[in-house]
C-alpha cells in the first residue's frame, strides 16, 4: 500500500498530503506480512465530570472492576472506560485496518464479495483515514459508543532508521518491534486480548518498556528534569527532551505533554491485529449481523455475479465497438457518394 514516508499512515488515492501528520512528501510503497493489519489510532473519551473530550493515549494499563480509568487532561477527574468500550474500539480498529482500502473489498479478498456492503468502501476510495464519531460530530456514526470518538487509519509502522516496515513478534507478554536499530518492547494488555483475540498488541509511548533516561516531572506547576530538576519549556509536541543542564534524556509522558498543550491533543498510537476482522466475517454473512447499523442490508453478493456482470459488459463492448465503427463507415460512404453524385 502507499503510505506516508513520515508516519506510515496510508495515503488515499486522491490525497496530496497525509491525514496522519500533514506531510506532503511523496508516499512510499510498503507492505505488511499478508496476515497482519496495522492501524494508527487517535482516541478520545467524553469526560463524565466536565463533559469535554479528553485523549486516550494508548491501551489500558490496568483494570478495576471491569473498567480502565482515564484521567481527564482538562479537569483531572477520571472516567471509567468499560470492557465494552474497549471491545468496540478494538473491533472498529480491526475493521478499519482490514476494510478501509482503495479496493472496496478491503485489504484482502473475501470468499464472497463484500464490495457493495463494505461500510468503509466509499471513504477508502478517496481517503486513507476515517473519523468514527457519535451523532452530531462529523464522522461515521454507529461504530463506537456515544461517549467515544476516534480517528483511525490503516498503515505500516515504519522504522525511523530506514523507513522500512518494522517486524513484529509476540514474546513474554510483550509485543516486540524490530528494525535496524534493535528491538523495542511494548506491554500487552491481557484483558484486551481476551476481549479481541486477534489483537497482537499496541505500540504506544505509554506501554513501551525500554524507554531510556528518566521521566520528566511536574514540580511547582512547572515541568522539570527528572534528574536535576532544571526547568523545561515545552511546546506540547515533545515526547523526549534532553536536559541542557545535566544531559539526561527525559521522557515526556502524555499527561505532561497535554498539560503543555492549550487544547489537549490525542497522541497517535498503533494497534496490530492478525487475520481478517470480525466486521469482514459479518459482511461475508457469517456470525451475527453487524450491530451498530442494523438498518443496512448486509446480504453478501457472490463473486460469480460480479464476474458474470463484468463478462457481459466486456462482450457488449467487444461487439458494440466494431458495430458502431461499421455503422459510422457506412454513413460516411453514403455521405461521400451523395457529395460526389
Ligand atoms: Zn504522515
Ligand atoms: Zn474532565
Ligand atoms: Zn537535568
Amino acid at each position: 500500500m502507499k503510505v506516508c514516508g513520515q508516519c506510515g499512515v496510508r495515503r488515499g488515492p486522491r490525497q496530496r498530503s497525509c491525514d496522519g501528520c500533514g506531510s506532503s512528501l511523496a508516499p512510499l510503497e510498503r507492505s505488511l506480512p499478508e496476515d497482519l493489519r496495522c492501524v494508527a489510532v487517535r482516541l478520545e473519551l467524553r469526560c463524565t465530570a466536565c463533559d469535554r473530550w479528553t485523549p486516550v493515549d494508548g491501551p489500558p494499563t490496568g483494570w478495576t472492576a471491569g473498567a480502565a480509568q482515564v484521567a481527564c487532561a482538562r479537569c483531572g477527574v477520571s472516567t471509567a472506560m468499560s470492557e465494552e468500550h474497549w471491545r468496540s474500539v478494538l473491533e472498529a480498529a480491526h475493521g478499519v485496518a482490514d476494510l478501509l482500502a482503495p479496493d472496496p473489498e478491503g485489504a484482502s479478498v473475501s470468499p464472497v464479495a463484500i464490495d457493495a456492503i463494505n461500510p468503509f468502501a466509499s471513504e477508502g476510495a478517496i481517503r486513507g483515514s476515517v473519523q468514527l464519531a457519535p451523532l452530531a460530530v462529523e464522522g461515521l456514526v454507529g461504530f463506537l459508543p456515544n461517549d467515544l470518538r476516534a480517528w483511525m487509519a490503516p498503515g505500516v509502522l515504519l522504522s525511523p532508521e530506514d523507513r522500512q516496515p518494522v517486524g513484529f513478534e509476540v514474546r513474554e507478554e510483550m509485543l516486540r518491534t524490530n528494525d535496524a536499530s534493535g528491538v523495542r518492547r511494548y506491554a500487552i494488555d491481557r484483558r484486551c486480548v481476551e476481549l479481541h483475540p486477534s489483537l497482537l498488541g499496541a505500540v504506544s509511548d505509554e506501554v513501551e518498556r525500554d524507554r531510556e533516561g528518566t521521566v520528566a516531572v511536574i514540580g511547582a506547576e512547572q515541568v522539570v528534569c527528572g534528574s536535576c530538576r532544571a526547568r523545561f519549556v515545552l511546546d506540547g509536541s515533545e515526547h523526549r527532551v534532553r536536559c541542557s543542564r545535566c544531559g539526561e534524556l527525559n521522557q515526556i509522558t502524555a499527561a505532561v505533554r497535554h498539560a503543555a498543550q492549550g487544547e489537549p491533543r490525542p497522541d497517535t498510537w498503533w494497534l496490530v491485529f492478525r487475520g481478517p476482522s470480525g466486521y469482514r466475517r459479518r459482511l461475508e454473512g457469517h456470525g451475527a449481523p453487524m450491530q451498530p447499523q442494523e438498518e443496512r442490508v448486509w446480504a453478501p453478493t457472490p463473486h460469480r455475479d460480479r464476474v458474470a456482470q463484468e463478462r457481459l459488459l466486456q462482450t457488449a463492448w467487444a461487439l458494440g465497438v466494431p458495430l458502431v465503427a461499421l455503422g459510422f463507415a457506412g454513413v460516411l460512404s453514403v455521405l461521400v457518394a451523395l457529395l460526389r453524385g
